[in-house]
C-alpha cells in the first residue's frame, strides 16, 4: 500500500484497502500460532495466558500498556536461526530491533553474535558482557568518537558504508595501533517490498556503496591498501519484510561478481559475504514467512551455486535477522477505554498507548492483528479500528480488525508481533511515559526494561 503524504496529516477517514479482507474470521476467540508467541494459550476462564501467566494478573502487576515477551519463544527462535545455519555459518541478531541486556544474554547463551548501529546500543551489548570479538559495528554515519569505542572495545568488524568512513576507521585503528576487520557495504539495485523485489541499475538511498556504478570495487581497492583495516567481505542488505529468497538470489549473484573482480583486480579472495536482514514475520493470518531452515537452505545454495560459478571457494556466510527473532516473541497489552461506534462505517476502540509505543501503523502503514484477551466472548464481531491516546487522527494502532461487538472498557486487548520496531522506537509524545518490557517464563514474570516515570521525564527537563 503507497503513502501520500499529505500537510493535513495521515490519512484516517478511508474505506478498507483493495485485496484486504473483509470477512471476519470464523472464531474470534481463536489464537493463530502464526502470530502469537508459542506459549500462549487461552485458559479455562477464557483468557489469555503466556509463559504460564494470566494477562489480566500482568495488567495488576505491571499496568498497561506493557510489552510482554515470551523467553522461551525469543530463546526457540535464537536456537531455529543458529541451527539451521550452521557451524559454517553466522548469526548476527540486528539490536535495533529490540535491545536490552536481558536479551543480550540470551544471545550470548543461544551462540549468537550482535549488530548495534549506535554508541548507545554498543555500550549496552557490552554491559551486558557480549563477547566484543562477536559485535558488528553499522550504520552510515559513525562518529569518530562511535568508531573509537567499537575499535577499542575489540569489534569483530565495523561494516564500512561510505569513502569517508573507510578513511576514517582506518585512521582511528592506525592511531589506536589496531587492524581493524571491516566488511564493505554495498547496494545491489535489488530492494525488497515486501511481496515484490525492484531491481534497478541506480540506489537512490543513503546506505551503502552502489556496484552498478563501480563505487564498491573502488571502496574495496581503497580499503585494501590501508594497514589500520583488514578487509574480510562485502555485506549486502536489500530490505525488510521479505517473504522470499528471490530478492536474496539478484544480491548473492552481484555480490559474488564483485567478490571474482577482486580476486581478478587484487588477487584476494575475500573470505566473508554477509547477505543482510529482513526475513519477514505473520503481523496477520495473511502473512506466510518461510521458515529459518528454508532461508538457510535457499541462501546456502545460492551462495555456493555462485561461487562455483565463478571459480571461487565458498566464503563464510553470515546473515542478520532482527524482526524475525524478536518480532514474534511479544504482544503489547492495552486497556481499552472508549468505544465510539460509527454506524454504517467502523467502531473506534482507543486504547491506553498508541504511537508512543507503536510508530509502525502510523509510519508506514504496518498491519497488526488484535484480540480481546481478558475474557472470551461468543458476541458478534464488529469491524474497529483500535487507536490510541494521542492527539492525532492518525495514531492509529491497529486500522482494521474485528473484535466481539460487547467489547466493553475496561476489556485487555493484546496486539501480537511487537518484539521488533515498537519498544526500539517508543517516543515521549504527548509526554507518554513508555511502556516496560515484561518477560514471562514458566510461570513467572519479570520486568527487563521498566516502564518511564514522571521522574524519568522531568529529569531531563532542567527547567
Ligand atoms: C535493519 C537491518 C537489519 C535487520 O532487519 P530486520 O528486518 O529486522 O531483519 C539487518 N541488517 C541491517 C544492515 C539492517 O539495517
Amino acid at each position: 500500500m503507497s503513502r501520500s503524504a499529505h500537510p493535513a496529516g495521515p490519512r484516517y477517514a478511508d474505506v478498507l484497502p483493495e485485496g484486504h479482507y473483509t470477512a471476519p474470521p470464523a472464531d474470534l476467540n481463536a489464537l493463530d500460532p502464526k502470530v502469537w508467541s508459542r506459549t500462549v494459550t487461552r485458559n479455562a476462564d477464557g483468557a489469555v495466558e503466556v509463559g504460564g501467566v494470566d494477562v489480566r494478573s500482568l495488567a495488576a502487576e505491571f499496568g498497561t500498556p506493557a510489552y510482554v515477551l515470551d523467553e522461551d519463544d525469543f530463546r526457540a527462535r535464537c536456537r531455529a536461526w543458529r541451527e539451521a545455519f550452521g557451524p559454517d555459518a553466522d548469526v548476527f541478531y540486528a539490536g535495533k530491533a529490540f535491545l536490552s541486556r536481558a536479551v543480550v544474554r540470551w544471545l550470548h547463551e543461544e551462540g549468537l553474535n550482535l549488530d548495534v548501529c549506535s554508541e548507545g546500543e554498543l555500550a549496552t551489548a557490552l554491559s551486558a558482557g557480549m563477547p566484543a570479538e562477536r559485535i558488528a559495528l553499522h550504520g552510515n554515519n559513525k562518529s569518530v568518537r562511535e568508531i573509537e569505542r567499537a575499535v577499542e572495545a575489540g569489534v569483530g568488524r565495523i561494516v564500512l558504508d561510505s569513502f569517508q568512513e573507510i578513511v576514517r576507521v582506518a585512521s582511528v585503528a592506525e592511531r589506536l595501533g589496531r587492524r581493524q576487520r571491516v566488511q564493505i557495504r554495498v547496494t545491489v539495485g535489488v530492494e525488497a517490498h515486501t511481496h515484490e523485489f525492484i531491481a534497478t541499475a541506480h540506489e537512490d538511498q543513503k546506505f551503502g556503496l552502489a556496484l552498478a556504478d563501480g563505487q564498491a570495487a573502488e571502496a574495496v581497492r581503497r580499503a585494501l591498501m590501508l594497514d589500520g583495516l583488514e578487509l574480510i567481505g562485502i555485506h549486502s542488505h536489500i530490505g525488510s519484510q521479505i517473504f522470499d529468497t528471490s530478492g536474496f538470489e539478484v544480491a548473492a549473484h552481484r555480490v559474488v561478481g564483485l567478490l571474482k573482480q577482486v580476486r581478478d583486480e587484487h588477487g584476494v579472495e575475500l573470505p566473508e559475504i554477509d547477505l543482510g536482514g529482513g526475513l519477514g514475520i505473520a503481523y496477520t493470518s495473511q502473512d506466510d514467512p518461510r521458515e529459518p531452515h528454508e532461508i538457510a537452505k535457499a541462501l546456502a545454495e545460492i551462495v555456493t551455486r555462485e561461487c562455483t560459478a565463478a571459480g571461487l571457494s565458498v566464503p563464510r556466510l553470515s546473515v542478520e535477522p532482527g524482526r524475525a527473532i524478536v518480532g514474534p516473541t511479544a504482544f503489547t497489552l492495552y486497556e481499552v477505554g472508549t468505544i465510539k461506534p460509527l454506524e454504517g462505517l467502523r467502531t473506534y476502540v482507543s486504547v491506553d498507548g498508541g504511537m508512543s509505543d507503536n510508530i509502525r501503523t502510523a509510519l508506514y502503514d504496518a498491519e497488526y492483528s488484535v484480540a480481546l484477551v481478558s475474557r472470551s466472548s461468543d458476541a458478534e464481531p464488529m469491524l474497529s479500528r483500535v487507536v490510541g491516546k494521542h492527539c492525532e487522527s492518525g495514531d492509529i494502532v491497529v486500522r482494521d480488525a474485528f473484535l466481539p461487538a460487547d467489547l466493553a472498557p475496561g476489556d485487555l486487548l493484546a496486539v501480537p508481533a511487537t518484539g521488533a520496531y515498537c519498544r526500539s522506537m517508543a517516543s515521549n509524545y504527548n509526554h507518554a511515559l513508555r511502556p516496560p518490557v515484561v518477560v514471562v517464563k514458566d510461570g513467572q514474570a519479570r520486568v527487563i526494561v521498566r516502564r518511564e516515570t514522571e521522574e524519568d521525564l522531568l529529569r531531563l527537563d532542567i527547567g
